[in-house]
């Protein structure tokens, strides 16, 4: 009920909402009313109220609920039932829990910050609260296994379009970070659940470092972490970011999934990556070799010069790359 009120609020923009009117759209008496605007404002929504006017919205918090995010959210399937929390251990570990409970395709899961937030090969991931964009689709693709890997360049090339819509350059880490002056401002895990030849769900995390300041990132993370804010000394608005993946993420799936067409991922993440051209460490299961990247290729793989001169395709997967400089250098 506290959300249909709000909705009401906020469908109503600057203009007054009466008491009465809620009450006979909403079927709740005036002392119920008194006491959702109380949640509300709890929330940290700021209301205005004037006796015979009723109430309005001034002004809205730093949240990512869906109804703050919704005016800007143009999906048909991504997004549309998104699962709010205010803490949680890992968005993907709860959307893990979902899709094996059946819930939809499309569906996100969203924290303000996460306690135990998860990389790759069990490595973690800061998520400080309303800092960040923390996140998890769950995804049901009708694809061969084979394929899945490209979903995580779906993902970054998502990413890479919406951050840079927002008016900051980034570069995309092949396949699966965004890199700002050579650090990392955010990282996509893909996880699925499948057999050979059919996959049940797919889990895409995506954590995107927004507003952090420096002292949210931990000492250690100094060399390789980075935010939109620190780099740019802008205040992003988290959720027009946040609906400008969604979009960009649907539009590039769609194209995928339906015609198998990921020709745009592949321009953005050439286009924009940050290892092409470049001398890079490639670590595989702790063997670290020494290679030059070329080029991405039509469909999504690393390709790459070896030390004996010879041309190699590399496959997302278990790989880390790290420049010869430092993280992104
Ligand atoms: P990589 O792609 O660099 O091989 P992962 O994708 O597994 O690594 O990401 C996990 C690593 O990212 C962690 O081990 C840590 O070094 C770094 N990290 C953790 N939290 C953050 C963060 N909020 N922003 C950027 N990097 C982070």
């Amino acid at each position: 009920m506290k959300g249909k009120v709000l909705k009401l609020l906020k469908e109503s923009g600057n203009e007054f909402v009466s008491g009465q009117r809620i009450s006979e759209e909403l079927g709740v008496s005036r002392t119920a009313i008194w006491k959702y605007i109380n949640i509300i404002k709890e929330d940290g929504y700021e209301v205005e109220a004037i006796s015979r006017k009723g109430y309005r919205i001034i002004s809205s918090p730093d949240i990512l609920t869906f109804e703050e995010i919704k005016d800007y959210l143009s999906t048909e399937y991504i997004g549309k039932n998104l699962i709010y929390c205010d803490s949680i251990g890992s968005t993907n570990s709860k959307a893990k829990e979902l899709a094996e409970g059946g819930e939809q395709h499309g569906t996100v899961i969203l924290s303000e910050e996460q306690t135990q937030g998860r990389g790759r090969l069990g490595r973690n991931w800061v998520s400080p609260k309303y800092k960040g964009i923390w996140m998890s689709i769950i995804l049901r693709p009708n694809i061969i296994t084979e394929n899945i890997s490209q979903i995580t360049l779906l993902g970054a090339a998502a990413v890479q379009k919406a951050i840079m819509k927002m008016g900051i350059k980034t570069s995309i880490k092949w396949p699966n970070d965004i890199v700002l002056n050579s650090r990392k401002v955010c990282g996509i895990l893909t996880e699925m659940s499948g057999e050979i030849d059919h996959i049940n769900y797919l889990i895409m995390g995506i954590g995107i470092n927004v507003n952090l300041d420096e002292k949210d990132i931990p000492m250690d993370l100094k060399d390789v972490a980075t935010s939109l804010f620190a780099e740019s000394g802008k205040h992003i608005d988290r959720k027009i970011l946040i609906a400008n993946v969604l979009n960009s993420f649907e539009e590039l799936y769609s194209a995928f999934v339906r015609n198998g067409n990921i020709k745009e991922t592949i321009g953005i993440c050439r286009k924009n990556s940050i290892l092409i051209g470049k001398e890079i460490q490639l670590i595989n299961r702790g063997k670290i070799t020494t290679v030059k990247a070329i080029d991405i290729s039509d469909t999504g793989e690393l390709v790459i010069e070896n030390a004996q001169g010879m041309i190699e395709h590399i496959v997302s997967g278990e790989v880390s790359i790290r420049g010869i400089y430092g993280y992104g250098q």
